[in-house]
């Protein structure tokens, strides 16, 4: 078969449209093949799809295709221009790739696709494209997929902080607790950070937020408190976040007991951070028994972490009102156990507990914010090349956005047969 009839075929080349030539370099292990259209056409107008003239061609373009077996395939084009009455001189939508990029759909659409698995490092190494194109693609496929999001905010939303670099800065992340995805990305996580989501909204579309899960951090509470209609019946302080205080508590307990231990010569303490952390059901089968025979000690490293293990009950109960009955009677062992850090994080709790127990009627936590945390650790893993907060930014949109990324052909011919 003649190398112009396959390639028509297994390209889907349609008239008026044509294959003019193809080059086959078998030791460059390359193919190019030069399309061309016929002479007695019209083309489109993309603003008003009406058919014009040709106007005349842009410079000729090479696209990168797909592989045809391990030959590096490359299309040639020189697109006509219209001059439409209304719009002017303008580029058609192409059929071979998208307007601005230099790869075919189809091959467009497997850099993406290879994106979502590897660094943008190793896709290049993989397939001998450069830093810069591979990711130009990732950019041009969250643009894209952001362009086809609807504008809606959703009913259950996520506010959360990730850093950026081992440094203090800090991007404020919120999501769309209900499908899993990343909603909005802004630098730093100030009053304003968050803010800068929710102007995006009408007062009707942030009447419609049901919920907020959120660590209890100041000027996020003042942003939403600012924005959300009846926030102080949404705000649902993350019940992670509320726990970690007091494991921050039960930590810093076991450091000053440890230094008081150790000038006595007793070293009972020695290498036991992480048992006082873990719950107890998730303690390794090996440590067990170190576990139950440090908890017979009397110690107050002990107490406070058998008065953080009683906290976590309080997400058990159904109703408000349970919660704070609850809540009330572990304050009191708690700010009664003469213990400072058990003391100082059980009056922060209290000081926020009208948003915990908002917990009982939403029923939510940023653990699905987790779950895109993992995916975004992820993603710094592999940011070896990052340059800056705003590729960060993208490539979590990229990898955790449920964007629908993929370019698409146009689903109207660019050029047909002139009919009269
Ligand atoms: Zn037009």
């Amino acid at each position: 078969m003649d190398d112009k009839i396959l390639f028509t075929k297994i390209l889907g080349i349609k008239s008026p449209w044509f294959i003019a030539m193809v080059k086959v370099d078998e030791k460059q292990e390359r193919v190019d093949i030069y399309v061309d259209h016929e002479e007695n056409i019209v083309v489109r107008c993309p603003e008003c799809n009406r058919f014009y003239s040709v106007y005349d061609h842009s410079p000729e373009r090479t696209y990168r295709h797909l592989n045809v077996c391990q030959m590096a395939t490359f299309i040639h084009v020189r697109l006509p221009r219209v001059n439409c009455p209304t719009h002017g001189v303008k580029q058609i939508v192409s059929d071979f790739g998208e307007n601005g990029s230099d790869m075919t759909y189809s091959y467009e659409k497997f850099i993406i696709d290879i994106s979502q698995e590897c660094s943008i490092e190793a896709v290049g190494r993989l397939f001998s494209i450069s830093w810069d194109r591979c990711w130009n693609a990732v950019e041009r496929a969250v643009n894209r997929g952001k362009s086809r999001k609807p504008h809606a905010i959703p009913a259950k939303i996520g506010v959360d902080e990730k850093s950026f670099t081992r440094g203090h800065k800090y991007e404020t992340i919120v999501t769309d607790i209900e499908n899993g995805t990343v909603e909005f990305i802004c630098d730093d996580r100030e009053q304003k950070s968050l803010e800068a989501y929710y102007k995006q909204f009408t007062e009707k579309e942030l009447k419609g937020v049901k919920a907020i899960a959120m660590d209890m951090w100041d000027p996020f509470i003042a942003a939403t408190k600012a924005y959300i209609p009846d926030a102080a019946r949404k705000i649902v302080f993350d019940r992670f976040h509320a726990m970690k205080y007091m494991l921050d508590a039960v930590d810093k307990t076991r450091k000053m007991e440890h230094k008081q231990l150790i000038e006595s010569g007793d070293y009972s303490l020695t290498g036991t951070k992480y048992i006082w952390l873990w719950n107890k059901e998730n303690i390794p089968e090996w440590k067990k028994e170190d576990y139950y025979a440090l908890k017979s000690l009397d110690l107050k490293t002990s107490k406070a972490c058998a008065i953080k293990d009683n906290l976590r009950h309080l997400w058990d109960y159904k109703y408000e009102k349970c919660m704070r009955s609850y809540f009330d009677k572990w304050y009191f062992w708690a700010t009664h156990s003469r213990i400072t850090p058990v003391k100082a994080a059980a009056k922060t709790l209290k000081s926020h507990i009208d948003n915990i127990v908002t917990y009982a009627k939403h029923q939510i936590t940023n653990a699905l914010g987790e779950s895109i945390n993992a995916k975004i650790e992820k993603v710094k893993r592999m940011a070896c090349g990052f340059r800056n907060r705003a590729h960060y930014q993208t490539a979590i949109f990229f990898h955790c956005g449920g964007l629908d990324m993929y370019p698409t052909p146009p689903i109207k011919r660019c050029l047909q047969y002139r009919t009269c």
